[in-house]
């Protein structure tokens, strides 16, 4: 992946870290990165989206929250700074940069999205009968 794309969908995801952080804490993400700055998580010096995420992610800030939005979040974060991020986490096949940058959080390529929606929803229902048994 080219360091210009991997900026870009860095800046992405420091978009969707803002948005949880937030609506979760209440906290603007300059104001989480000043933090982490402080505690030495984030170099002060350091100005790059990659170092940023990189900070964030060893932070277990998004540990705190126990919904889909922070967990699909993590994961992205922890690809991202420990490699594998923009590959499909079912078959391993490249998921097109065009549609990271639209969605950076995506983790499925469109095949394995595509086969995998029957389970998901023979899942969801499963999860709902055993709710009330
Ligand atoms: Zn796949």
């Amino acid at each position: 992946m080219q360091k210009k794309i991997r900026n870009m969908l860095g800046e992405k995801l420091l978009q969707e870290a803002g948005h949880v952080l937030e609506e979760y804490f209440h906290q603007p993400l300059e104001e989480a990165i000043t933090d982490l700055r402080i505690r030495y998580l984030i170099d002060k010096d350091a100005r790059e989206p990659v170092d940023i995420l990189h900070g964030l992610h060893f932070s277990g800030l998004f540990y705190q929250i126990h919904n889909d939005a922070a967990e699909q979040l993590r994961r992205a974060l922890a690809r991202f700074v420990d490699g594998g991020y923009g590959l499909c986490l079912h078959c391993g096949d490249t998921i097109p940069e065009e549609w990271l940058l639209r969605s950076p959080l995506l983790s499925y390529c469109s095949r394995c999205m595509v086969n995998m929606r029957p389970l998901h929803k023979e899942e969801k229902e499963r999860e709902m009968t055993t709710d009330y048994v």
